[in-house]
């Protein structure tokens, strides 16, 4: 039995559903704070906060559970400058506690979504693993921090882990049946999309003068069921006796704000107003990831194309 906390949400229920399809039994663990109970659709589901140790120690009690995929985070990288307690105490104290139940129950197999924001404005582009950890917001050091803390438990109690870094997860359920909805939504590809569907009247491009070719942002976008395929990948690795390690799951390829905007026009035949503006703080010019450990190590591929990833999300983005 496979504990998926957070998994009623955007990437958790992305990987359940592939998690189902592979034949593995789930629990969904959630507290509903950002995720959807109708996201909740495989597996069981509980409601339950991962502070909350009691509830914890019950679904632990209850069931024999083999490995715990912990998607539950706060992940918007401005609140954490501004209420950097409350990501502290989400992001790192909350999954110690979880750590604290599992280590009680002797679960010792743990994936953790962790991220690109660990690198902070990386010297080097594409980003090896081994680049160097510098992240520049609260929300980028709780990442770290639990990677820090992966590694001294797997030194002291055997807890084998694989942190994940995501670059930026993009595209839905090609079924249509799950999606990315965040509220509020921050995401460069649902803001774009929302514009697309008349929802939002512009999108903003926050800054024009980075060196880049055509001075805006670039991102490495990675299709969600691409991410999920490798947290499967993962998983069985921890289950067949694999050792603890940390893997970038990045496309490998890098796209600007501007031309991320001209294909959402062109898949989704829509034109919109874009305003020029001024740079969001803390965004680096160039984040793309070098993704071959993961290729080499776990037989991962990357399967959907940035055009695939925009039409998946204006499916399910249509529907909503
Ligand atoms: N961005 C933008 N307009 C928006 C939202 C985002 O120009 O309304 C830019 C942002 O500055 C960044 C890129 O799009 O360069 C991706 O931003 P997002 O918030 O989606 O992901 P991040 O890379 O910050 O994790």
């Amino acid at each position: 039995m496979i504990l998926v906390a957070g998994g009623s949400g955007y990437i958790g229920s992305h990987v359940c559903k592939m998690l189902a399809k592979e034949g593995f039994d789930i629990i969904v663990y959630d507290n509903l704070s950002k995720g959807y109970e109708s996201f909740a659709r495989w597996g069981r589901f509980v409601l339950g906060d991962i502070s909350d140790e009691r509830q914890l120690d019950l679904v632990f009690s209850r069931f024999k559970i083999d490995a715990v995929m912990h998607f539950c985070a706060s992940i918007e990288v401005g609140e954490s400058v501004v209420d950097p307690e409350k990501y502290y105490i989400n992001n790192v104290s909350n999954t110690l506690t979880l750590l604290k139940v599992m280590n009680r129950y002797n679960v010792k197999k743990f994936i953790f979504s962790s991220s690109a924001a660990v690198y902070g404005m990386p010297d080097k582009v594409p980003i090896e693993e081994e680049a160097p950890k510098k992240p520049i917001n609260p929300y980028g050091w709780t990442k770290l921090m639990v990677e820090q803390i992966l590694q001294d438990y797997d030194r002291a109690y055997n807890l084998k882990s694989i942190c994940f870094r995501y670059f930026n997860a993009a595209g839905a359920d090609p079924d249509g049946e799950i999606g990315e909805a965040h509220n509020p939504e921050t995401h460069l590809i649902p803001l774009i999309i929302d514009a697309a569907l008349g929802k939002r009247e512009s999108i903003k491009i926050y800054g024009t003068d980075y060196d880049t070719k055509d001075g805006t942002c670039i991102r490495d976008y990675i299709h969600v069921n691409d991410l999920a395929r490798a947290h499967i990948l993962g998983l069985k690795m921890l289950l067949d006796g694999g050792k603890s390690d940390v893997f970038n799951l990045g496309s490998e390829s890098g796209f600007s704000v501007r031309e991320i905007i001209d294909i959402v026009k062109k898949v989704t035949e829509k034109d919109f107003k874009v305003i020029e503006t001024e740079r969001r703080p803390g965004d680096p010019a160039v984040l793309v990831a070098k993704s071959e450990k993961a290729k080499r190590i776990l037989g991962w591929k990357i399967e959907y194309s940035i055009e695939e990833i925009i039409k998946t999300a204006w499916n399910w983005h249509q529907k909503l």
